[in-house]
């Protein structure tokens, strides 16, 4: 996955409009290439999350407004060769029950499936499904026609894919789709990716790609990635509030960096990200959520 610029800045696809280029048309593009916008600030090494709890602990404490934001695969629960094998742990559903009904805390799921997925899976009281990348938040599900006589389009173009190429799978996911490549060859993940561009290109959709780990993920343009949503959603909040973000995936480093003020936690092997801790695993992020429940009470 090419996730770097040369000058080796970790570089997203989730970025401000106003830095989006246009076309000589003077139209926004079709495609965005997945290292279209390097951050502004970036961190070769994080702590781990545990070696700093004496920090951490005294901000949650003096905190009276706690907004915590949690990706699900890959940060809440290990990932799937199925997406819908996931299975959120009992231990973990009981915790998160546990922070749901404290009165200072509030807890949302910020996640690339949709809203309707998420309810499955989840199943706590009192939490906010934040779905397809934050963009469902309160419920809004339409899209204008042109789009989606567009995304038919899309579909039908992509549903011999997986014949081409071995291993990958094409999700419909209603709105948008979700090509994933877990476990293939990084030959086989950058010929999907220029498949994917170059059919983006000929039928002229009114998509974005968003590049996750394991997947690349086609959108509607109206969907901007995390990084917008956190923004769009924490600008409404009453403050002070502390924000808490955990997420183990490129498609999260926009909303660390717009936390950046609170607590980001970035989960998997040491790498390069924006969050300001790191977690090793789910296990661990679900120790970290009962540490952080026995500070609360
Ligand atoms: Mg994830």
């Amino acid at each position: 996955m090419n996730a770097r610029s040369n000058s080796g800045r970790l570089q997203v696809a989730d970025a401000p409009l106003a830095r989006q280029r246009s076309t000589p048309s003077g139209k926004p593009p079709l495609w965005r290439r997945p290292a279209a916008f390097a951050m502004t600030q970036t961190r070769n090494i994080t702590s781990h999350l545990f070696d700093s709890w004496k920090h951490v602990s005294k901000r949650v404490r003096a905190a009276i407004d706690i907004r915590i934001f949690l990706d699900f695969d890959g940060t809440l629960v290990r990932y799937y060769d199925r997406p819908e094998d996931v299975k959120l742990s009992s231990k973990c559903r009981r915790i998160l029950e546990k922070l749901s009904r404290h009165r200072r805390v509030h807890l949302a799921i910020v996640s690339g499936r949709r809203n309707a997925a998420l309810r499955k899976y989840v199943r706590v009281p009192h939490m906010k499904l934040l779905g397809l990348f934050g963009w469902e938040k309160r419920g809004r599900t339409a899209l204008p026609r042109k789009t989606k006589v567009a995304l038919r389009r899309l579909r039908s173009a992509l549903a011999p894919m997986p014949e081409s190429f071995l291993g990958i799978h094409v999700e419909n996911k209603g709105i948008s789709l979700a090509v994933h490549f877990r476990g293939t060859s990084p030959e086989t993940q950058r010929s999907v990716r220029t498949r994917i561009r170059g059919l983006l290109k000929r039928i002229r959709c009114p998509f974005r790609v968003i590049q996750s780990n394991h997947a690349c993920e086609i959108v509607p343009r109206q969907v901007e990635g995390k990084g917008v949503a956190m923004r769009e959603f924490t600008r409404g909040l009453r403050k002070p509030f502390l924000p808490i973000y955990v997420g183990d995936d490129l498609t999260d480093e926009p909303a660390f960096l717009a936390l950046r003020r609170g607590i980001t936690v970035r989960v998997g092997p040491v790498s390069r990200t924006n969050a300001r801790f790191r977690l090793r695993n789910p296990e661990e992020v679900c120790a970290f959520l009962e540490r952080l429940e026995d500070e609360l009470s």
